[in-house]
């Protein structure tokens, strides 16, 4: 009976005690201890490693996506475990990073990781076909044809001093080229992107050295994933 009673006490003890602590951790801003779906996953690459050479070399896209994007991943997965952001949706993790200067660390960890899974999507070493449908009247009302789109990313790429990104980004009907710096990213702000083209050094300084603007002509002229593209369209 005695040992009953004990073992009732200690029960009722316990919860009190795990909901406490709970709240103290609340109460510290510490991430669940157990995020769920365990963390942000590292996207597979689409395509194989050797797959858009000669424009993207073997080595360039083993370094590019084991080191590089791999790193981000681990880096915003190590962040989330000490910090307030509770979601492990990858874009609402970058979201949330973004609204708050005290996370400028997860944002360009999270946002970098972002970028790169949607930059893997954006190419393809299968015949790139040409926009179509939507996409088509998309560029050609907004720039007066893909040949003029294209001049234009590749003048926003030249305007990027040091590191960043240019995208393609919806406006309702109309199409907008934007380069961002760093790890910037248009889903930060609400807006939806359809295309990107990484412009750190490291996407192209093993096959091109410096020359910026030959990597991105030789991606838009040869493996862009125009269908995929358009699919990402509102
Ligand atoms: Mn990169």
């Amino acid at each position: 009976m005695n040992t009953r009673i004990a073992k009732h006490q200690s029960r009722f003890l316990r919860y009190p005690v795990t909901f406490g602590l709970c709240l103290l951790l609340l109460i510290m801003g510490g991430c669940s201890s157990e995020p769920k779906d365990g963390a942000v996953a590292l996207e597979p690459l689409p395509y194989a490693e050797d797959a858009l050479e000669p424009h993207i070399s073997e080595k360039t896209m083993k370094l590019h996506y084991h080191n590089h994007y791999a790193g981000y991943i681990a880096r915003t997965n190590a962040l989330l475990k000490s910090c307030r952001i509770k979601d492990h949706d990858l874009a609402e993790v970058v979201k949330a990073a973004a609204s708050s200067l005290k996370n400028q660390d997860l944002f360009t960890n999270a946002a970098q990781a972002w970028n790169h899974a949607f930059f893997w999507k954006c190419l393809t070493p299968k015949d790139s076909k040409p926009p179509q449908g939507r996409l088509k009247q998309m560029i050609d009302d907004s720039f007066g044809g893909l040949d003029p789109m294209k001049q234009m990313i590749a003048e926003a790429a030249k305007t990027i001093v040091g590191s960043g990104w240019v995208w393609i980004v919806q406006d309702g009907e109309k199409l907008v080229i934007l380069p961002t710096a760093n790890a910037d990213t248009p889903i930060a702000y609400g807006r939806n992107p359809i295309f990107t083209i990484d412009v750190w050094e490291h996407a192209y300084y093993l096959d091109y050295q410096n020359k910026r603007a030959g990597y991105v002509s030789a991606l838009l002229d040869n493996i862009v994933n125009w269908t995929y593209v358009g699919s990402q369209l509102e």
